[in-house]
C-alpha cells in the first residue's frame, strides 16, 4: 500500500519549511508568499516553543494557527506545527493544521507521547516524530510504535540529530547510524532530514541535506525566515527563502528512472554509509590515542616503561577472537593492532621526551 508522501507523487523530495517561531501575522505571511510557487510543500511554523531556559521567546500561541489559516488560505500551501500535549493537539486539529510534528524534547517522554498518541488517535492528518535528544533508537522506535498502535496511519519520522555534552562542529551530531538503523526498521515510514537543528549554522545545511539525500533520506525539513538574523528563536540556522530556492537547485537529487540510474543511486546511497563510518573510525582512533597520551603521562610520572609486552598480547588476543566475530581475518586485526600500537608508541614517547 502506498503511504502518503508516495501518494503526493512528488518530483523532488518533500520540503517542509518556514521560520522557527512563528513570531507576528506580518512576519507570517511575508515568509509564506516568498515560499509560495516554490518547491516547499508544507509550511512549518513554531506556535508553542519548548525553550531549555525559561525567559526565552515561548512562542505567541494558539493566536498563531489563525496566521497559519490564513497562509493556507492565501497561498496553498499546506500547513505544519509543533505538538507537545493534547491542548495542543485539540487547539491544532480546531485550526485544520494538515501536518504536526513531535519535537525531540517530547519524545524522549513515555508519557507525553502517549498523551499525545490517544489525542491523536485515529486522526488521518500527517504526524511526524522527530528523533529524542539523546541518542537512543528505542525511545524514538517507541515513540513509532505509540503512535501506529493508537491508530494513527499517516506516520513519518524526522532526523535533527542528538545533543552532547562535548563541543562539535554541529550543534546536535547527526548520529547517521542510528537514522540508517531506524530506516532498516521502519523502511515504508517516510524520513525526513532536519539539517537545520543538526547544524545549528546556516552555512553548513547544504552538505547535510546533501548527504541526506544520498542516504535516501525522502524530504527535508528547513527552517527559512525573510530576516534570519532577527529571528526570534533560532537565528544563526534560518536560511532566507531565496537561499532555500537555492539549496533545492543545487541539491544532486535522484530520480530512478532506468537501471542504470538504479544502480548509481544504489552506489551513492553505500559510499554515503561508507563515508559516514570511516569519520566515525578516525573519530575513534583520535579518541584512542587521547587516552593513549594520558596513559604516557601517567608512565612518565611513575617511570615506566613506554612498551608493556603482556598487556599488548592481552589487548591483541581478545581482538583476534572478536574481529573473527565479525567477519575479519587474523591477519588484517594483527596488521591493523600492530600500526594502531605503533602510533601510540609513538604518542607517548614523544611525552615521556617531553621536558
Ligand atoms: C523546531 O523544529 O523548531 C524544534 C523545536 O525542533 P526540535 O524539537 O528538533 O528541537
Ligand atoms: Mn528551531
Amino acid at each position: 500500500m502506498e503511504n502518503w508522501l508516495e501518494k503526493m507523487a512528488l518530483d523532488h523530495p518533500l520540503v517542509i519549511a518556514g521560520p522557527c517561531s512563528a513570531e507576528t501575522e506580518a512576519q507570517v505571511m511575508h515568509i509564506a508568499h516568498e515560499l509560495k510557487d516554490t518547491d516547499v510543500n508544507y509550511y512549518r511554523a513554531g506556535i508553542w516553543k519548548p525553550r531549555t531556559r525559561p525567559g526565552n521567546f515561548e512562542g505567541v500561541g494558539a493566536l498563531g494557527l489563525k496566521w497559519l489559516q490564513k497562509v493556507k488560505a492565501e497561498t496553498g500551501l499546506k500547513t505544519a506545527t509543533e505538538v507537545a500535549n493534547r491542548t495542543h493537539v485539540d487547539l491544532a486539529m480546531k485550526h485544520d493544521i494538515d501536518l504536526l510534528w513531535i519535537g525531540a524534547r517530547s519524545t524522549v517522554s513515555p508519557f507525553i507521547m502517549q498523551e499525545l498518541a490517544d489525542a491523536l488517535a485515529g486522526t488521518d492528518k500527517i504526524v511526524l516524530v522527530k528523533n529524542p535528544v539523546n541518542p537512543d533508537l528505542g525511545l524514538w522506535l517507541g515513540g513509532i510504535e505509540r503512535m501506529s498502535k493508537a491508530g494513527i496511519k499517516n506516520l513519518g519520522a524526522i532526523h535533527r540529530g542528538f545533543s552532547t555534552y562535548a563541543k562539535t562542529k554541529y550543534r546536535n551530531i547527526p548520529e547517521w547510524q542510528i537514522a540508517i538503523e531506524f530506516k532498516n526498521k521502519f523502511p515504508d515510514l517516510p524520513l525526513i532530514n532536519d539539517p537545520s537543528h543538526i547544524t545549528g549554522k546556516r552555512d553548513m545545511i547544504f552538505d547535510v541535506a546533501q548527504l541526506a539525500l544520498d542516504l535516501n533520506f525522502d524530504g527535508l525539513m528547513i527552517e527559512t525566515h525573510h530576516d534570519p538574523d532577527n529571528a526570534w528563536s533560532d537565528a544563526a540556522q534560518q536560511v532566507t527563502p531565496q537561499r532555500l530556492v537555492q539549496i533545492m537547485q543545487d541539491l544532486r537529487i535522484r530520480k530512478p528512472t532506468d537501471s542504470e540510474t538504479e544502480f548509481n543511486n544504489a552506489m551513492s546511497n553505500l559510499r554515503a554509509q561508507i563515508d559516514v563510518i570511516d569519520n566515525q573510525l578516525i573519530d575513534t582512533l583520535g579518541k584512542r590515542m587521547k587516552v593513549s597520551d594520558s596513559i604516557g603521562e601517567l608512565k612518565k610520572q611513575k617511570n615506566v616503561a613506554v612498551l608493556q609486552s603482556s598487556r599488548w598480547n592481552e589487548i591483541l588476543g581478545k581482538m583476534i577472537l572478536q574481529g573473527e566475530e565479525a567477519g575479519l581475518s587474523e591477519e588484517f586485526v594483527l596488521r591493523m593492532f600492530k600500526a594502531i600500537h605503533q602510533e601510540s608508541i609513538n604518542h607517548q614517547e614523544k611525552i615521556i621526551k617531553k621536558k
